[in-house]
């Protein structure tokens, strides 16, 4: 390996997750010798695609928001070939599919936001005003809000419980992967000006193409996959077969769970656990690529993948995503088959589990107060980042890479060993 002033890099990076492949790309971009060290044999960390019997499977199902400022800034869009999903979703209440959508975009759509069919006419108008809100202020406005629960927040802005419970909650459990919305306020509000302002989609290669892209971006000597870290040393790390490499700074761009193991005294949130189950059917149950989210919350929410993506099915078969909290065992399982089956309006008997994926810390819990973003300063040549020191979307890792990335130039290019900010 080639050493310069000694040391094998100027900074390592630990995790080629969408934090770690941000900060490696905005230091080589600065003209820094960066190593980003990779445990996994591919990039992408939790964005990640499987193929699995001839259909794309991402690791839980998730989706690009092309409102996030970081996707603007990094990504060739058209090179992922995205499809957009319908703007809003279908929610399953009483027994019908009900539409919720945003009528400044599908007026046709909108019926169903007449008064007394979603909701009555005290939640449309609360509705209204938190959209303009959240809409139109600046996002420095929406970070500087005092925090509280999103369930809290919901009442104080003037929804009756009726709604909360027939929308926000089946619909909002999907996003933070936890049903008590006690998830930050501040956290819901960027996520409903993110879901007003942009549209969510899927590239045609799946999710995986997103840290793909990122990772080909990057000179080839740059990053090294199949290579865990096992611990920080003063100046650098040990590799799992235990060889050293050195450099003046590390930072660990790990997940919440490797970087309290390799920096002893970080304070992490505990993660959320999600289980994804794919079903190959003979034909699409709903030919619209929607959303549908489920009022007696059986499952988190349910789509027809094939229905954004028809290249997802190699067969002609459609593909159904179906998202649970945790990980269900088999009598879950068939509750969520049965559910299946009402809610499309068809025997779901038939239908083959070709793929299940659970992932545990999917995501960071936010409890309020969640400060959006912390400083990545662990400790003098230490950075710790990643969504669990922003939030938890491609938006918080991606922007938490890129402020590391700062933070490391700011104390290389000034020689002033940072003072440890958030040891704990
Ligand atoms: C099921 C699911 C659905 C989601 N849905 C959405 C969505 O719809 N929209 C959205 O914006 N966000 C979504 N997210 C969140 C988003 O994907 C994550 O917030 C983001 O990808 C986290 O990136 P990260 O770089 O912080 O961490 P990670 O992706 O966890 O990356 C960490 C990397 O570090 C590596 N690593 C760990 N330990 C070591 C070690 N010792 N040595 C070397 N390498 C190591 C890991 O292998 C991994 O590659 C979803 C996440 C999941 C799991």
């Amino acid at each position: 390996m080639r050493k310069t002033d000694g040391r094998d890099a100027e900074v390592v990076v630990i995790g080629a997750g969408m934090a770690g492949l941000a900060c490696a790309a905005d230091l080589v971009a600065a003209g820094v010798r960066v190593m980003l060290l990779e445990a996994a044999d591919t990039v992408g960390g939790r964005v990640a695609t499987d193929r699995v019997h001839g259909f794309t499977a991402d690791r839980g199902f998730q989706v690009l928001n092309t409102a996030y400022p970081q996707v603007k800034r990094r990504f060739d869009l058209r090179a992922l070939r995205l499809r957009p999903f319908t703007p809003g979703v279908l929610v399953h209440t009483g027994g019908e599919l009900r539409r919720f959508t945003d009528p400044t975009r599908r007026l046709r759509d909108s019926r169903d936001l007449l008064p007394g069919r979603l909701a009555g006419p005290r939640d449309l108008v609360a509705l209204g005003v938190l959209s303009a809100r959240d809409m139109l202020a600046p996002a420095a406005r929406l970070r500087a809000r005092p925090d509280g629960t999103t369930l809290t927040a919901l009442a104080d802005a003037g929804f009756s419980p009726a709604f909360v419970e027939s929308f926000f909650r089946p619909f909002l459990s999907g996003v933070f992967l936890e049903d008590e919305l006690e998830t930050s306020a501040r956290f819901f509000h960027l996520v409903w000006r993110t879901l007003l302002r942009g549209t969510a989609c899927l590239p045609a290669d799946g999710m995986g193409a997103l840290p793909a892209q990122l990772a080909a971006g990057l000179p080839r000597s740059v990053l090294r996959t199949g290579t865990p870290v096992l611990s920080l040393t003063p100046d650098g790390v040990v590799l799992a077969d235990g060889s050293e490499l050195t450099a003046a700074a590390t930072v660990v761009a790990t997940g919440q769970s490797a970087a309290v193991r390799l920096l002893p005294g970080l304070a992490v949130p505990s993660g959320r656990t999600v289980t994804t189950l794919y079903h190959a059917v003979g034909r699409s149950p709903l030919a619209e690529p929607t959303l549908i989210v489920d009022g007696r919350r059986r499952f988190l929410n349910t789509c027809v993948l094939t229905e954004v993506h028809p290249g997802y099915s190699s067969d002609g078969r459609a593909l159904v995503s179906t998202s649970v909290l945790g990980t269900p065992g088999p009598a879950d399982e068939a509750t969520v088959r049965a559910a299946l089956g009402e809610v499309y309006g068809t025997d779901t008997g038939t239908w083959e589990t070709v793929h299940r994926v659970t992932v545990q810390d999917a995501l960071p819990a936010m409890p309020p107060p969640w400060p959006l973003s912390r400083s990545t300063r662990f400790a003098p040549g230490r950075y710790v980042c990643g969504d669990h020191r922003a939030t938890g979307s491609l938006q918080g890792a991606l922007a938490s890479g890129t402020r590391a990335a700062r933070e490391v130039l700011t104390d290389l290019r000034t020689s002033v060993p940072a003072p440890p900010r958030d040891g704990g």
